[in-house]
């Protein structure tokens, strides 16, 4: 809560700011450019030939957006513009809220995976976060939960976008995630002799809730921790639990007594479960959820974070990333399994928030995520809402992001055609604006 009020209060200085630098260049059209000045005081009028409602489904035909100092002032069918507004008129197209990602790796490269990480220093692989930051926000994704880093390179990479030094998309992020020894967030690449363990590496209740209090100490916002297995790890099998019960419980009570959401890396059934029972936010992949596990999340109100287009991607080019063989043999088997599991979940109605783990795979590929779910039998509106008004409920920004309304963050999308007919529409985003900030122009 204390974060969100910190950034609130960073993005009034910087819209002054930018206020002050309109006024001494006279440029109206600097914040075309990508990262552009903020639009200051002034009031900008986004015109659409329609806008889509994600409550209702329903489109609103000749749109008009006002925004102003970075926040939508109002919204609806051909509203009155004020005079002297500046501007921007998106023709044809269809207008929607900004994307959000709810499970990014902004600060990793597919080519990053196993031994090709060794020599990557925190400093380089902060930059590739500014590099995927605006490949991410380009590709129409105006707010992402970034979870799981080594080295605090995420919080580095949210606080430079906070105070605009770097375009990029707001992030909520997680720092190093916890794990046990040994475990999927552990690195177990290296022979005992090297004595290497990741910093989020905590065993027990008292260093659990210890090193809870530490990610939350240097800028953890969510915390990530790792309940099973995982795919990219060595030695390890996804299937089975890691912390324990006791553990797990540690860390989500002090989570929540500081005011952070936890969010949960889980495959196995029996994980998932445990994390659910200890009263976990979000259980990420879900690859193994069963109906025991699917029963327990609706009942906790639990959210879905799926991560399944990776799965096409990671096995069409394990070879052009030197992907280790036996993190491809664990691919094969998980990643179609889980799509199984997930139809299910997705059929008896768990609720689901629409997250990539893009840094597994290319940044900027993040909207390939929404045909898989429309073909394992979501609705494209309930696809798209996943990635709007869910996952804006899931990082406790609802009232900030994920619809067009009065009040809320001026971030919104145009594309082309109609994504309710077809949901590939929204890998084709032609425009892109944050906070009142064109970050992407018309194409
Ligand atoms: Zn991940």
């Amino acid at each position: 809560m204390n974060q969100n009020r910190l950034w609130a209060k960073k993005s009034v200085t910087m819209l002054a700011l930018g206020a002050a630098l309109l006024a001494i260049s006279g440029n109206s059209s600097a914040e075309q450019v990508a990262g552009g000045v903020p639009t200051g005081s002034a009031v900008t009028a986004v015109k659409a030939a329609r806008m889509l409602d994600v409550k209702s489904g329903q489109w609103i035909e000749h749109a008009v957006v006002l925004v102003k100092d970075g926040k939508i002032t109002a919204v609806g069918k051909n509203i009155a513009i004020p005079n002297g507004a500046q501007m921007i008129d998106l023709g044809s197209r269809s207008l929607l809220p900004g994307l959000i990602d709810m499970h990014t790796h902004l600060t990793g490269d597919p080519e990053f995976q196993g031994y090709m990480a060794v020599s990557l220093s925190i400093p380089r692989v902060t930059l590739t976060g500014a590099k995927n930051a605006r490949r991410t926000l380009e590709a129409g994704f105006t707010t992402v939960r970034d979870v799981g880093a080594e080295g605090y390179s995420d919080i580095g990479l949210r606080d430079a976008i906070n105070a605009g030094d770097v375009p990029g998309p707001r992030m909520m992020a997680s720092g190093p995630a916890l794990g046990i020894t040994g475990g999927h967030c552990d690195d177990t690449m290296h022979a005992p002799e090297y004595k290497i363990t990741s910093t989020g590496v905590a065993d027990g209740v008292d260093a659990v809730m210890k090193k809870t209090r530490e990610v939350i100490k240097y800028g953890a916002s969510v915390i990530k921790i790792c309940a099973t297995g995982g795919v990219l790890s060595f030695g390890d099998d996804p299937k089975a639990s890691q912390y324990s019960f006791e553990e797990l419980k540690a860390i989500i009570t002090e989570a929540h007594r500081l005011g952070r959401r936890v969010a949960a890396h889980a495959h196995g059934g029996d994980g998932i479960k445990l994390a659910v029972l200890a009263g976990v936010d979000s259980i990420e992949h879900g690859s193994y959820i069963d109906d025991e596990g699917i029963r327990l999340m609706k009942e906790h109100g639990t959210w879905l974070v799926p991560t399944l287009y990776l799965g096409d991607w990671l096995v069409q080019n394990a070879e052009a990333i030197k992907l280790p063989a036996p993190l491809l043999e664990k691919a094969k088997v998980v990643l179609p399994d889980a799509r199984k599991h997930i139809a299910v979940a997705i059929k008896q109605g768990v609720k689901l928030a629409f997250g990539t783990d893009a840094g597994v795979y290319p940044h900027g590929l993040n909207a390939r995520e929404f045909a898989v779910y429309v073909k394992l039998g979501m609705t494209p509106l309930q696809a798209i809402q996943s990635a709007t008004r869910n996952a804006a409920d899931l990082l406790g920004w609802g009232n900030q992001v994920g619809t067009l309304e009065a009040g809320q963050f001026a971030d919104m999308i145009a594309v082309d055609g109609d994504p309710l007919k077809d949901i590939t529409e929204l890998e084709r985003v032609k425009w892109v604006m944050k906070e009142g900030v064109v970050a992407k122009g018309v194409q």
